[in-house]
């Protein structure tokens, strides 16, 4: 029997429409390229997407078709991720800091009709536009006066006047929640970039989920300053989630650097921001240096990549709650939260136990996980038996945008394989105990290289660590370690495998460490261990 309630689909243009409706006045500060603020709100942000939504049609644009947007985090970007997604088209968020050759492979693969582009990146399309086959126009995230000359000559539009050419009357399309309404490729650190396609359906209810109180807590009262790149996997959901319970944005723009970040959090009142855990290492640093306290900040969010636990307690030390934060490009991307507040005195405890990592914690409602052996055989949940972690649920990925072997790569039995080694306890909570490829296996037996690295990095004098395998007649693999120190240290192997000694097993202590000015992140800002791995083979 079907109930008696409507059926409304979830679409992304519900979202500014509310947000216009019953939150218009709230303010969303942007910085924009050329460093400035840019002060507006829900209301215009609104007014201006529904302009770009008839741009958009007028150039002919079909249902489906993808837009492509290389740019920052900023008001312009917003307005794009609406106009887009809300008119029935498909906004795809592409990763300026990749190799231009994948950036060309990306857009001729989802076969891009339009680009966006922050004028930051007008030179490295200019540099390609003769490849981008699928393109018909670039137009450029700029007003008229700030357009790069460059820009100009390459025949490149610009953003400010095809929104004053178009009417903000716009009849937003009753769509079909399932249908797609993002598109964001992996980092392709194996293999070519994947597309993951997220449906409006997905993006609604990531949205709403990550808003909740265990979650990020958003709500009227937050002023929310997401650092994670809106060009990867949507900001982590928080362009959608803020407009949808009316909190206030800072968009940080270009400038990421510790020193505009603090001054932005501060002079902006911010009180929850998101990102991996390099930036906050910056930015952690920076306020030792300078003596200086982040009080309007409540809470950060840390996730891309596993949270140190000194990283945890620095921030709890300012007063600061820390949420450790879990996903993938293919599961929107949150997945798994643990909160752990910095008036707790549990969880300070728990983290301050040499034994007690920071876990990545429990799944939202709506993701379900479990891990299975070798053989594909369930693991027991009991925190300590380790296996393939897969995940299911609304906003986790089944497929990949045209790719033939898709399946094998990504689902498995209706749930998908992450990639990932974890334990589950028994109430849920999960560890990543280290990504498969990266594990180390020495005698048969496994060796957490994240475990490692956060040993490693509670010692005062390291700023970054990555374990990776290194080939071992008698053992099979052991564990190297590659450390960058902090700024006026000292390197002492000595020093650090005496304190490595009393955190982890004794037949877990690196056989090697090289102390290296800094380690290859991925554009997301991942160790890329692979290339550590082919340096040691040389
Ligand atoms: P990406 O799809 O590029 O965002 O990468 C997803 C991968 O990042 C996951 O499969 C994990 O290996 C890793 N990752 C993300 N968040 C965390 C976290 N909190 N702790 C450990 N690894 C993480």
């Amino acid at each position: 029997m079907r109930s008696t309630m409507m059926d409304q689909p979830l679409l992304i243009s519900s979202i500014i429409r509310h947000a216009a409706a019953c939150h218009g006045s709230t303010e969303i500060v942007s910085r924009v390229s050329d460093g400035s603020l840019h002060r507006t709100n829900y209301a215009e942000v609104y007014e201006r997407s529904a302009k770009l939504a008839n741009a958009l049609i007028s150039w002919g644009l079909q249902s489906a078709n993808r837009v492509g947007t290389l740019g920052w985090n900023d008001h312009r970007h917003l307005e794009i991720y609406y106009g887009v997604s809300g008119a029935g088209f498909v906004c795809h968020t592409i990763n300026p800091r990749l190799f231009a050759d994948q950036i060309v492979y990306i857009v001729n693969h989802a076969n891009d009709r339009v680009l966006f582009v922050d004028p930051s990146f007008v030179g490295l399309v200019a540099g390609v536009r003769e490849r981008l086959h699928s393109v018909e126009r670039v137009i450029v995230m700029s007003s008229a006066n700030t357009m790069p000359p460059e820009a100009i000559a390459a025949g490149f539009e610009c953003y400010e006047e095809v929104v004053a050419a178009h009417n903000s009357m716009f009849d937003w399309p009753r769509l079909d929640e399932n249908d797609a309404a993002g598109l964001c490729y992996t980092s392709g650190t194996t293999g070519d970039p994947k597309g993951v396609l997220y449906s409006h359906r997905s993006t609604v209810l990531h949205a709403l989920a990550i808003c909740t109180p265990d979650v990020f807590n958003l709500g009227e009262g937050t002023t929310v300053m997401p650092v994670v790149p809106m060009f990867h996997v949507n900001g982590w959901g928080l362009p959608h989630a803020a407009p949808m319970v009316g909190a206030r944005l800072v968009l940080p723009g270009q400038k990421l650097d510790a020193a505009s970040l603090y001054w932005l959090t501060t002079t902006e009142k911010v009180t929850f921001t998101a990102g991996v855990p390099t930036v906050w290492g910056s930015l952690l640093d920076w306020i030792d240096e300078n003596s200086a306290d982040i009080a309007p900040l409540q809470c950060v969010a840390i996730g891309g990549a596993a949270c140190p636990q000194i990283m945890a307690e620095r921030f709890h030390k300012l007063g600061v709650d820390v949420i450790h934060a879990w996903g993938m490009t293919e599961t929107s991307p949150v997945g798994l939260t643990n909160r752990c507040p910095a008036s707790a005195p549990t969880a300070l405890e728990g983290m301050t136990h040499p034994n007690q990592r920071l876990k990545q914690g429990k799944p939202l409602f709506g993701v379900e996980t479990r891990i299975v052996d070798d053989n594909d055989g369930p693991v027991v949940h009991d925190g300590t038996a380790s296996g393939r972690l897969q995940v299911r649920g609304p906003w986790i990925a089944s497929t990949y945008f045209n790719f033939p072997s898709a399946q094998t790569d990504g689902a498995n039995d209706g749930w998908f394989e992450t990639g990932d080694i974890a334990t589950i306890e028994e109430v849920g909570t999960v560890e990543i105990v280290d990504r498969a490829k990266d594990v180390i296996k020495s005698g048969g037996e496994w060796i957490s290289s994240v475990t490692l690295e956060n040993a490693a990095m509670s010692h005062s004098d390291v700023y970054e660590a990555a374990a990776v395998a290194r080939d071992d007649e008698r053992w099979g693999e052991r564990p190297v370690l590659f450390v960058v120190l902090r700024p006026g240290s000292t390197p002492s192997k000595e020093g650090l495998l005496s304190h490595l000694g009393t955190r982890v097993a004794r037949w877990w202590i690196p056989d090697e460490i090289h102390f290296v000015d800094e380690l290859p992140h991925t554009a997301t800002g991942k160790v890329v261990k692979a290339t550590l791995r082919s340096r040691l083979k040389q």
